[in-house]
């Protein structure tokens, strides 16, 4: 019976640096013998002194655990796969630098836990002190993953992000509390991370990541979290860690939906694999337009850490050329494949890019403006639809959101959100001056568009929507 054995990534420099073997065998003890008798050093992981299968190390066949079948008895037939799914030393750290960490006794208290776990154990703990994360943004991904990372005695631990705490943060992004708002989001994560665990160096970049400070930053760090909320900010970290050959573990959220990956391992893909180019500017709305579920960033973020601790203690299997899919509606979780791209510009096997680039004009987030072309003849200020309102000169307002959004706040007129606009075009009457209005000024820019085109010529947007009404104009309007 020809059967496959997938050897885990710390493993594979004890088995020619391959991932996978075709064995003849009829069970799982004699395929694993084997191997290990062409694989001598292999042998001294798997297999205690005594010659029984280490504890820590788990030999599954397809996606059953052989403890629970016959041990290492278990028949296997033609096509079989089997995995090991060990727990042991590799990762990052060398071993000589490795000596040179200690533990102190407040540590081992508090770190117990883990050290009496074998497959984190002293060692383990060492490599995480030994070793050191960059996180990209401090916001929903951040939160969770900064805590748990803190927690965990990661060494050292740097934070990229330049914004200030939002009252609609605190829905999720458990770092802030309400009394921060207003405040420094670097500065709040600094005292409360320090105050959960002072072992840990927090280095914080009050700043905008960009082209010309990113690989900078990056160097001398282990892994690099990405957290972004934006696609210029995600391509100039793939690209970043690409070129440093920092491993970039890739967390994304929007609405109920969530995506996790570990990119820039050796032979694995990036995010460009994935998605060589963004998505035109508009099409994939922000979290402030869109909505994000409290709780999906604690998750996302959570794998997030885990994946980091992996890589750092060198344990385990990384979500690397895996694509997880996490539905918090329906509450699954789904796995696709990912391939390096042989003909990926950065991480592929002739890369055309060599540095980085200008990631504004490659996200096409500049031309989003030029492209609507803004005319001033078909905007209007709050203040001026104010003294419209006022002076009895009504214009017709038509509010382009979802009814769930008209609920929290409005300004009257006819809801018709912009997806259904097309096929209620009739509801509107184009001889009458129409006043369009969105949260921000971004969907209804699009319906205006949209308008003008089917020969509306007194069709108007409301600049910065119906934010900038309850900011200017109405400061009892509830603002999302
Ligand atoms: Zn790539």
């Amino acid at each position: 019976m020809s059967v496959k054995i997938i050897i885990p990534m710390p493993l594979k420099q004890y088995a020619d640096k391959k991932d996978s073997f075709e064995i003849n065998a009829n069970t799982v003890g004699e395929a694993l013998r084997k191997l290990t008798e062409e694989h001598r050093e292999l042998r001294n992981h798997l297999y205690s002194e005594d010659g029984n299968l280490r504890s820590f190390v788990n030999i599954y066949v397809n996606d059953e655990d052989v403890r629970y079948l016959d041990k290492e008895k278990t028949t296997v037939k033609e096509g079989d796969t089997i995995s090991i799914v060990p727990s042991i030393a590799g990762g990052v750290t060398s071993n000589e630098e490795l000596l040179k960490i200690n533990l102190s006794n407040d540590e081992i208290r508090r770190y117990s836990r883990h050290l009496i776990m074998p497959e984190v154990g002293v060692e383990g703990q060492r490599k995480l002190k030994a070793g050191s994360v960059l996180m990209i943004g401090a916001g929903g991904l951040g939160s969770p993953t900064g805590l748990y990372l803190t927690a965990a005695g990661v060494g050292r631990i740097g934070i990229v992000d330049f914004d200030t705490v939002d009252e609609s943060n605190l829905q999720r992004q458990v770092l802030y509390s309400t009394d921060q708002i207003g405040k420094s989001k670097l500065e709040m994560a600094r005292e409360r991370l320090h105050a959960l665990n002072p072992y840990v160096k927090i280095d914080t970049y009050q700043t905008q990541l960009s082209s010309e400070n990113a690989l900078e930053i990056f160097k001398g760090f282990d892994v690099v979290v990405d957290g972004t909320d934006n696609f210029q900010t995600r391509y100039l970290v793939n690209d970043a860690c690409i070129l440093t050959g920092i491993p970039n573990v890739y967390g994304s959220i929007f609405r109920f939906e969530g995506q996790a990956s570990v990119f820039g391992l050796e032979d694995g893909p990036c995010y460009r694999c994935l998605y060589p180019e963004p998505p035109p500017p508009g099409l994939v709305p922000s979290c402030a337009e869109g909505g994000v579920f409290g709780v999906l960033p604690g998750i996302v973020g959570s794998i997030q850490a885990n994946e980091v601790i992996k890589i750092l203690t060198g344990i385990g299997e990384l979500l690397k050329g895996r694509l997880l899919l996490f539905d918090a509606l329906k509450m699954t979780f789904r796995e696709l494949k990912l391939r390096r791209n042989p003909e990926c510009p950065v991480c592929g096997d002739n890369p055309t890019q060599k540095k980085l680039i200008d990631y504004e004009q490659f996200c096409g987030v500049e031309s989003t403006w030029s492209d609507y072309k803004r005319d001033a003849d078909y905007e209007v200020e709050v203040e001026e639809l104010k003294k419209q309102l006022d002076g009895g000169n009504k214009p017709f307002i038509l509010d382009v959101r979802e009814e769930h959004e008209y609920n929290i706040a409005n300004l009257g007129g006819r809801l018709i959100p912009l997806r259904e606009l097309p096929s209620r075009i009739n509801e509107l009457d184009s001889s009458k001056e129409i006043v369009v209005y969105c949260k921000m000024g971004g969907r209804s820019q699009q319906a205006v568009e949209f308008l003008k085109g089917a020969g509306f010529r007194k069709v108007k947007n409301l600049v910065g929507g119906i934010d900038r009404w309850a900011e200017k104009i109405d400061s009892s309007m509830p603002r999302y």
